[in-house]
Protein backbone atom coordinates (compact mmCIF):
# COMPACT_ATOMS: atom_id res chain seq x y z
CA UNK A 1 0.00 0.00 0.00
CA UNK A 2 2.81 2.19 0.77
CA UNK A 3 4.89 1.96 -2.78
CA UNK A 4 6.24 4.90 -4.20
CA UNK A 5 9.19 4.53 -6.65
CA UNK A 6 11.55 6.55 -7.44
CA UNK A 7 11.67 8.37 -10.85
CA UNK A 8 15.18 7.42 -10.95
CA UNK A 9 18.13 6.29 -8.58
CA UNK A 10 20.65 3.47 -8.88
CA UNK A 11 20.52 1.43 -6.05
CA UNK A 12 24.05 1.45 -3.78
CA UNK A 13 24.34 -2.08 -3.08
CA UNK A 14 25.24 -3.48 0.83
CA UNK A 15 28.36 -5.14 -1.06
CA UNK A 16 29.38 -1.56 -2.16
CA UNK A 17 28.40 0.08 1.04
CA UNK A 18 30.06 -2.58 2.83
CA UNK A 19 33.56 -2.33 0.66
CA UNK A 20 33.23 1.74 1.16
CA UNK A 21 33.12 1.25 4.82
CA UNK A 22 36.39 -0.68 4.45
CA UNK A 23 37.99 1.65 2.33
CA UNK A 24 37.09 4.46 4.03
CA UNK A 25 38.62 2.50 7.44
CA UNK A 26 41.71 1.96 5.98
CA UNK A 27 41.92 5.04 4.46
CA UNK A 28 42.46 3.38 1.03
CA UNK A 29 41.72 5.91 -1.84
CA UNK A 30 40.36 4.22 -4.67
CA UNK A 31 40.55 7.24 -7.27
CA UNK A 32 43.47 6.62 -9.00
CA UNK A 33 41.71 3.05 -9.77
CA UNK A 34 38.19 5.10 -10.83
CA UNK A 35 40.31 6.93 -13.30
CA UNK A 36 41.70 4.48 -14.93
CA UNK A 37 38.98 2.26 -14.82
CA UNK A 38 36.69 5.29 -16.67
CA UNK A 39 39.83 5.32 -19.13
CA UNK A 40 40.33 2.11 -20.31
CA UNK A 41 36.33 1.86 -20.73
CA UNK A 42 35.95 5.29 -22.44
CA UNK A 43 38.78 4.56 -24.55
CA UNK A 44 40.66 8.26 -23.19
CA UNK A 45 44.28 9.18 -22.21
CA UNK A 46 42.55 12.03 -19.54
CA UNK A 47 40.15 11.82 -16.63
CA UNK A 48 39.18 14.37 -13.90
CA UNK A 49 37.33 13.71 -10.76
CA UNK A 50 35.39 16.14 -9.24
CA UNK A 51 32.62 16.87 -6.61
CA UNK A 52 29.90 17.75 -8.98
CA UNK A 53 29.10 17.24 -12.61
CA UNK A 54 28.32 20.72 -12.16
CA UNK A 55 32.09 21.67 -11.41
CA UNK A 56 33.31 19.39 -14.14
CA UNK A 57 31.22 21.50 -16.61
CA UNK A 58 32.75 24.70 -14.91
CA UNK A 59 36.10 23.52 -14.75
CA UNK A 60 36.27 22.38 -18.45
CA UNK A 61 34.41 25.22 -19.86
CA UNK A 62 37.12 27.72 -18.07
CA UNK A 63 40.43 25.61 -19.02
CA UNK A 64 38.76 25.43 -23.40
CA UNK A 65 38.56 29.10 -23.09
CA UNK A 66 42.12 29.52 -22.46
CA UNK A 67 43.14 26.55 -24.74
CA UNK A 68 40.79 28.44 -27.41
CA UNK A 69 42.77 31.98 -26.34
CA UNK A 70 40.67 33.99 -28.23
CA UNK A 71 38.81 36.23 -26.25
CA UNK A 72 35.63 37.44 -27.93
CA UNK A 73 34.92 33.58 -28.15
CA UNK A 74 32.61 33.65 -25.02
CA UNK A 75 29.37 31.67 -26.09
CA UNK A 76 28.63 28.45 -25.55
CA UNK A 77 25.41 27.15 -28.05
CA UNK A 78 22.97 24.47 -25.98
CA UNK A 79 20.10 23.01 -26.57
CA UNK A 80 16.43 25.14 -25.49
CA UNK A 81 15.69 21.92 -23.63
CA UNK A 82 18.34 20.31 -20.88
CA UNK A 83 19.24 20.47 -17.87
CA UNK A 84 19.34 23.75 -15.62
CA UNK A 85 22.70 22.40 -14.43
CA UNK A 86 24.11 23.18 -17.94
CA UNK A 87 23.00 26.87 -17.89
CA UNK A 88 24.33 27.85 -13.94
CA UNK A 89 28.16 26.35 -15.32
CA UNK A 90 28.29 28.33 -18.30
CA UNK A 91 27.59 31.27 -16.28
CA UNK A 92 29.92 29.90 -13.45
CA UNK A 93 32.18 29.82 -16.12
CA UNK A 94 31.77 33.26 -17.52
CA UNK A 95 30.49 32.79 -20.55
CA UNK A 96 27.14 33.47 -22.40
CA UNK A 97 24.65 31.37 -23.25
CA UNK A 98 23.75 31.01 -27.44
CA UNK A 99 20.32 29.03 -27.37
CA UNK A 100 19.44 26.34 -29.98
CA UNK A 101 16.01 25.13 -30.75
CA UNK A 102 15.18 20.85 -30.61
CA UNK A 103 14.08 18.56 -33.03
CA UNK A 104 10.41 17.65 -31.08
CA UNK A 105 11.00 13.80 -32.43
CA UNK A 106 14.40 13.14 -30.86
CA UNK A 107 15.24 15.95 -28.06
CA UNK A 108 18.30 16.31 -30.14
CA UNK A 109 19.18 20.04 -31.47
CA UNK A 110 17.18 20.75 -34.63
CA UNK A 111 20.59 20.56 -36.65
CA UNK A 112 19.31 23.05 -39.60
CA UNK A 113 19.31 25.59 -36.93
CA UNK A 114 22.67 24.66 -35.77
CA UNK A 115 24.04 25.02 -38.44
CA UNK A 116 22.98 28.61 -38.78
CA UNK A 117 24.00 30.19 -35.75
CA UNK A 118 26.53 33.21 -35.99
CA UNK A 119 29.30 31.26 -35.22
CA UNK A 120 32.13 33.93 -34.81
CA UNK A 121 32.01 34.24 -31.02
CA UNK A 122 31.07 30.72 -30.20
CA UNK A 123 33.70 29.50 -28.23
CA UNK A 124 31.87 25.78 -28.17
CA UNK A 125 28.56 23.71 -28.53
CA UNK A 126 27.51 21.33 -25.96
CA UNK A 127 25.47 17.66 -26.13
CA UNK A 128 22.91 17.10 -23.63
CA UNK A 129 21.77 13.25 -24.55
CA UNK A 130 19.09 13.10 -22.25
CA UNK A 131 17.44 10.33 -20.42
CA UNK A 132 20.38 8.19 -21.81
CA UNK A 133 19.21 8.74 -25.28
CA UNK A 134 22.71 10.21 -27.79
CA UNK A 135 21.98 13.14 -29.87
CA UNK A 136 23.26 12.98 -33.66
CA UNK A 137 26.94 13.32 -32.12
CA UNK A 138 28.96 12.76 -35.44
CA UNK A 139 26.82 15.02 -36.95
CA UNK A 140 27.55 17.66 -34.32
CA UNK A 141 31.28 17.36 -34.01
CA UNK A 142 31.25 17.30 -37.91
CA UNK A 143 29.29 20.87 -37.37
CA UNK A 144 31.68 22.07 -34.86
CA UNK A 145 34.92 21.47 -37.03
CA UNK A 146 33.75 22.76 -40.24
CA UNK A 147 32.62 26.31 -38.01
CA UNK A 148 36.44 25.54 -36.12
CA UNK A 149 34.77 25.53 -32.57
CA UNK A 150 34.86 23.04 -29.73
CA UNK A 151 32.41 20.36 -28.94
CA UNK A 152 31.80 19.16 -25.12
CA UNK A 153 29.80 16.02 -24.87
CA UNK A 154 27.79 16.12 -22.03
CA UNK A 155 26.84 12.60 -20.84
CA UNK A 156 26.11 13.24 -17.70
CA UNK A 157 22.48 11.46 -18.02
CA UNK A 158 24.33 8.69 -20.70
CA UNK A 159 27.19 7.31 -19.58
CA UNK A 160 27.25 3.49 -21.40
CA UNK A 161 25.18 4.89 -24.36
CA UNK A 162 26.90 4.59 -27.86
CA UNK A 163 26.24 6.51 -31.12
CA UNK A 164 27.95 4.68 -34.31
CA UNK A 165 29.92 2.52 -31.66
CA UNK A 166 31.59 5.24 -29.60
CA UNK A 167 30.19 6.16 -26.14
CA UNK A 168 28.73 8.99 -25.76
CA UNK A 169 30.42 11.83 -23.56
CA UNK A 170 33.79 11.09 -26.20
CA UNK A 171 32.81 13.42 -29.02
CA UNK A 172 34.40 16.45 -29.55
CA UNK A 173 37.44 16.96 -27.55
CA UNK A 174 36.01 16.59 -23.84
CA UNK A 175 33.44 15.36 -22.32
CA UNK A 176 31.51 14.97 -18.74
CA UNK A 177 29.77 12.22 -16.70
CA UNK A 178 27.97 12.89 -13.41
CA UNK A 179 28.05 10.43 -10.48
CA UNK A 180 24.95 12.41 -8.94
CA UNK A 181 21.74 10.52 -7.25
CA UNK A 182 19.47 10.89 -10.25
CA UNK A 183 21.67 9.62 -12.33
CA UNK A 184 22.80 6.28 -14.29
CA UNK A 185 25.43 5.07 -11.50
CA UNK A 186 25.90 6.99 -8.66
CA UNK A 187 28.56 7.65 -5.67
CA UNK A 188 25.49 10.62 -4.56
CA UNK A 189 27.76 13.03 -5.62
CA UNK A 190 30.56 13.36 -8.25
CA UNK A 191 31.43 14.56 -11.75
CA UNK A 192 33.64 13.34 -14.34
CA UNK A 193 35.75 14.87 -17.02
CA UNK A 194 36.79 12.97 -20.00
CA UNK A 195 39.73 13.85 -23.09
CA UNK A 196 41.94 12.69 -25.07
CA UNK A 197 43.70 16.43 -25.99
CA UNK A 198 46.93 16.29 -24.16
CA UNK A 199 46.94 20.04 -24.87
CA UNK A 200 43.65 20.50 -22.95
CA UNK A 201 44.69 17.99 -20.51
CA UNK A 202 47.73 20.26 -19.67
CA UNK A 203 45.39 23.19 -18.71
CA UNK A 204 43.24 21.66 -17.06
CA UNK A 205 46.00 19.88 -14.68
CA UNK A 206 47.24 23.40 -13.71
CA UNK A 207 43.62 24.00 -12.87
CA UNK A 208 42.66 21.25 -10.86
CA UNK A 209 45.41 21.63 -8.89
CA UNK A 210 44.47 24.87 -7.43
CA UNK A 211 40.71 23.46 -6.82
CA UNK A 212 39.95 23.22 -2.85
CA UNK A 213 39.49 19.14 -1.39
CA UNK A 214 36.48 18.29 0.30
CA UNK A 215 36.25 19.48 3.71
CA UNK A 216 36.19 17.34 6.58
CA UNK A 217 32.64 18.83 7.19
CA UNK A 218 31.65 17.78 3.03
CA UNK A 219 32.55 14.53 3.64
CA UNK A 220 30.04 13.48 6.55
CA UNK A 221 27.37 15.27 4.87
CA UNK A 222 28.03 13.34 1.94
CA UNK A 223 27.95 9.95 4.13
CA UNK A 224 24.65 10.92 5.91
CA UNK A 225 23.14 10.89 2.02
CA UNK A 226 24.78 7.77 1.13
CA UNK A 227 23.08 5.93 4.35
CA UNK A 228 19.91 8.10 3.40
CA UNK A 229 19.89 7.20 -0.04
CA UNK A 230 20.96 3.51 0.94
CA UNK A 231 17.73 2.79 2.90
CA UNK A 232 15.38 5.18 1.57
CA UNK A 233 15.75 4.33 -2.26
CA UNK A 234 13.69 1.09 -2.23
CA UNK A 235 10.00 1.72 -3.24
CA UNK A 236 8.68 -0.07 0.18
CA UNK A 237 10.48 3.14 2.05
CA UNK A 238 10.53 5.90 -0.51
CA UNK A 239 6.93 6.89 0.47
CA UNK A 240 8.91 8.15 3.20
CA UNK A 241 11.20 11.03 1.84
CA UNK A 242 8.85 11.37 -1.28
CA UNK A 243 6.18 12.85 1.32
CA UNK A 244 8.52 15.17 3.08
CA UNK A 245 8.09 18.33 1.10
CA UNK A 246 11.27 20.31 2.31
CA UNK A 247 13.22 17.54 0.97
CA UNK A 248 11.20 18.81 -2.63
CA UNK A 249 12.42 16.00 -4.29
CA UNK A 250 11.88 15.81 -8.18
CA UNK A 251 11.27 19.34 -8.45
CA UNK A 252 13.81 20.90 -10.68
CA UNK A 253 14.98 23.91 -9.29
CA UNK A 254 17.79 26.22 -11.08
CA UNK A 255 20.46 26.43 -8.25
CA UNK A 256 23.85 28.28 -8.48
CA UNK A 257 25.09 28.26 -5.60
CA UNK A 258 27.41 25.07 -5.35
CA UNK A 259 31.49 25.38 -4.69
CA UNK A 260 33.83 23.84 -7.38
CA UNK A 261 35.96 21.06 -5.47
CA UNK A 262 37.86 17.81 -6.42
CA UNK A 263 36.17 14.55 -5.70
CA UNK A 264 36.35 12.98 -2.16
CA UNK A 265 38.35 9.98 -1.93
CA UNK A 266 36.18 8.73 0.36
CA UNK A 267 33.10 8.27 -2.13
CA UNK A 268 35.96 6.36 -4.97
CA UNK A 269 34.72 3.18 -3.98
CA UNK A 270 31.09 3.07 -4.22
CA UNK A 271 31.86 4.77 -7.83
CA UNK A 272 34.41 2.33 -8.90
CA UNK A 273 31.98 -0.94 -8.15
CA UNK A 274 29.25 1.39 -9.93
CA UNK A 275 30.75 1.57 -12.68
CA UNK A 276 32.35 -1.88 -12.97
CA UNK A 277 28.46 -3.18 -13.09
CA UNK A 278 27.51 -0.26 -15.56
CA UNK A 279 26.63 -3.04 -18.00
CA UNK A 280 24.55 -4.99 -16.03
CA UNK A 281 22.98 -1.14 -15.22
CA UNK A 282 22.33 -0.34 -18.12
CA UNK A 283 21.07 -3.62 -19.82
CA UNK A 284 17.71 -3.29 -17.04
CA UNK A 285 17.15 -0.28 -17.79
CA UNK A 286 17.59 -0.47 -21.51
CA UNK A 287 15.19 -3.62 -20.90
CA UNK A 288 12.76 -1.79 -19.55
CA UNK A 289 13.15 0.99 -22.23
CA UNK A 290 12.36 -1.10 -25.07
CA UNK A 291 9.66 -2.82 -22.80
CA UNK A 292 7.95 0.59 -22.66
CA UNK A 293 8.98 1.13 -26.63
CA UNK A 294 7.15 -1.81 -27.53
CA UNK A 295 4.15 -1.71 -25.81
CA UNK A 296 3.28 1.75 -25.82
CA UNK A 297 1.27 3.06 -28.62
CA UNK A 298 0.90 6.53 -30.29
CA UNK A 299 -2.41 8.35 -31.04
CA UNK A 300 -2.93 12.07 -31.07
CA UNK A 301 -2.25 13.02 -27.95
CA UNK A 302 0.79 10.48 -27.28
CA UNK A 303 4.05 10.86 -28.60
CA UNK A 304 7.13 8.29 -28.03
CA UNK A 305 10.57 9.57 -28.57
CA UNK A 306 12.60 8.27 -31.57
CA UNK A 307 15.66 6.90 -30.92
CA UNK A 308 18.39 7.84 -33.43
CA UNK A 309 19.22 5.28 -35.98
CA UNK A 310 22.85 3.77 -34.99
CA UNK A 311 21.96 4.72 -31.67
CA UNK A 312 22.79 2.40 -28.26
CA UNK A 313 20.50 4.57 -25.76
CA UNK A 314 21.31 3.86 -22.03
CA UNK A 315 17.14 4.58 -21.29
CA UNK A 316 17.75 6.68 -17.65
CA UNK A 317 14.39 7.46 -17.94
CA UNK A 318 11.91 6.41 -20.59
CA UNK A 319 10.73 9.60 -22.19
CA UNK A 320 6.98 10.42 -24.19
CA UNK A 321 5.24 13.53 -25.04
CA UNK A 322 1.79 13.86 -23.79
CA UNK A 323 -0.20 16.97 -26.09
CA UNK A 324 -2.33 17.63 -23.74
CA UNK A 325 -1.14 19.46 -21.17
CA UNK A 326 -4.21 18.75 -18.57
CA UNK A 327 -4.16 15.29 -19.26
CA UNK A 328 -0.33 15.66 -18.84
CA UNK A 329 -0.39 17.13 -15.27
CA UNK A 330 -3.60 14.99 -14.31
CA UNK A 331 -1.74 11.46 -14.78
CA UNK A 332 1.54 13.02 -13.27
CA UNK A 333 -0.61 14.07 -10.32
CA UNK A 334 -1.96 10.47 -10.49
CA UNK A 335 1.08 8.58 -10.90
CA UNK A 336 3.63 10.16 -8.47
CA UNK A 337 3.96 6.72 -6.95
CA UNK A 338 5.00 5.22 -9.60
CA UNK A 339 7.44 7.26 -10.35
CA UNK A 340 6.35 9.28 -13.12
CA UNK A 341 7.58 13.00 -13.69
CA UNK A 342 7.53 15.70 -15.59
CA UNK A 343 11.10 16.75 -16.02
CA UNK A 344 12.38 20.16 -16.69
CA UNK A 345 9.34 22.79 -16.67
CA UNK A 346 11.07 25.12 -18.63
CA UNK A 347 12.93 26.22 -21.94
CA UNK A 348 15.83 27.64 -21.12
CA UNK A 349 14.62 30.44 -23.29
CA UNK A 350 11.61 30.80 -20.27
CA UNK A 351 14.29 30.82 -17.48
CA UNK A 352 14.31 34.07 -16.11
CA UNK A 353 17.55 33.41 -13.35
CA UNK A 354 19.31 33.36 -16.72
CA UNK A 355 18.27 35.71 -19.06
CA UNK A 356 20.88 38.17 -18.62
CA UNK A 357 23.24 35.91 -19.98
CA UNK A 358 21.40 35.18 -22.96
CA UNK A 359 22.39 36.29 -26.15
CA UNK A 360 21.30 36.30 -29.48
CA UNK A 361 17.91 35.50 -27.44
CA UNK A 362 15.45 34.05 -30.25
CA UNK A 363 11.97 32.18 -28.92
CA UNK A 364 12.93 28.42 -28.93
CA UNK A 365 8.89 27.44 -29.48
CA UNK A 366 9.48 24.12 -29.97
CA UNK A 367 11.59 23.39 -26.48
CA UNK A 368 9.25 25.48 -24.91
CA UNK A 369 6.26 22.96 -26.17
CA UNK A 370 8.36 19.78 -25.09
CA UNK A 371 8.85 21.85 -21.72
CA UNK A 372 4.63 21.30 -21.65
CA UNK A 373 4.63 17.75 -22.89
CA UNK A 374 7.19 15.78 -21.65
CA UNK A 375 6.85 12.93 -19.08
CA UNK A 376 9.23 10.38 -18.19
CA UNK A 377 9.10 6.89 -16.80
CA UNK A 378 10.98 4.79 -14.56
CA UNK A 379 12.93 2.28 -15.81
CA UNK A 380 15.45 1.62 -12.81
CA UNK A 381 16.04 -1.95 -10.95
CA UNK A 382 12.96 -1.57 -8.78
CA UNK A 383 10.56 -1.38 -11.73
CA UNK A 384 8.34 -4.65 -12.00
CA UNK A 385 6.37 -6.48 -14.71
CA UNK A 386 2.97 -5.14 -13.22
CA UNK A 387 4.30 -1.63 -12.39
CA UNK A 388 4.91 -1.36 -16.36
CA UNK A 389 1.73 -2.47 -17.51
CA UNK A 390 -0.07 -0.65 -15.30
CA UNK A 391 1.67 2.89 -16.49
CA UNK A 392 1.22 1.55 -19.99
CA UNK A 393 -2.11 0.96 -19.93
CA UNK A 394 -3.39 3.92 -18.75
CA UNK A 395 -1.33 6.04 -21.08
CA UNK A 396 -2.77 3.95 -24.12
CA UNK A 397 -6.11 4.87 -22.82
CA UNK A 398 -5.58 8.24 -23.05
CA UNK A 399 -6.77 9.96 -26.09
CA UNK A 400 -8.28 13.32 -26.93
C1 LIG B 1 22.93 16.24 -14.04
C2 LIG B 1 23.45 16.91 -15.22
C3 LIG B 1 24.58 17.74 -15.16
C4 LIG B 1 25.27 18.11 -13.87
O1 LIG B 1 25.67 17.05 -13.08
P1 LIG B 1 25.66 17.17 -11.47
O2 LIG B 1 26.55 16.06 -11.02
O3 LIG B 1 24.25 17.00 -11.03
O4 LIG B 1 26.21 18.50 -11.12
C5 LIG B 1 25.05 18.28 -16.33
N1 LIG B 1 24.44 18.05 -17.51
C6 LIG B 1 23.35 17.27 -17.61
C7 LIG B 1 22.73 17.03 -18.94
C8 LIG B 1 22.80 16.69 -16.47
O5 LIG B 1 21.71 15.93 -16.57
Amino acid sequence: MFRHLPPSGSPIKTKELLEWIKDSTLRIDRRHDLTSMINNKFNVDFSYLLSTGRGAMVLLLKSLRDLANANHRNEVVVPAYTCYSVASSIIKAGLKIRICDIDPETLSYNIDQLKNIPYDNVLCILTANLYGLPNQLTEIEMLAEKHNVYLIDDAAQSINSKYKGRYAGTFGIAGIYSLDKGKNITSIDGGIIVTRSKELSNIIDERYKELDSPTFRDNVITTVKILIYYFLLNPYVYWLPANLPFLKLGDTIYDDKYLIKKYSSMFAPIALLQLSRVDSITASRVGNGLWYDTNLSQNTIIKKITVLESALPAYLRYPIRVLDRNKRDLLVESYKKYGVTISYPNSLDNLDEIAEHVVGMEKCHVAEQVANELITLPTHIFVKEEDRLMLCNTINELSA
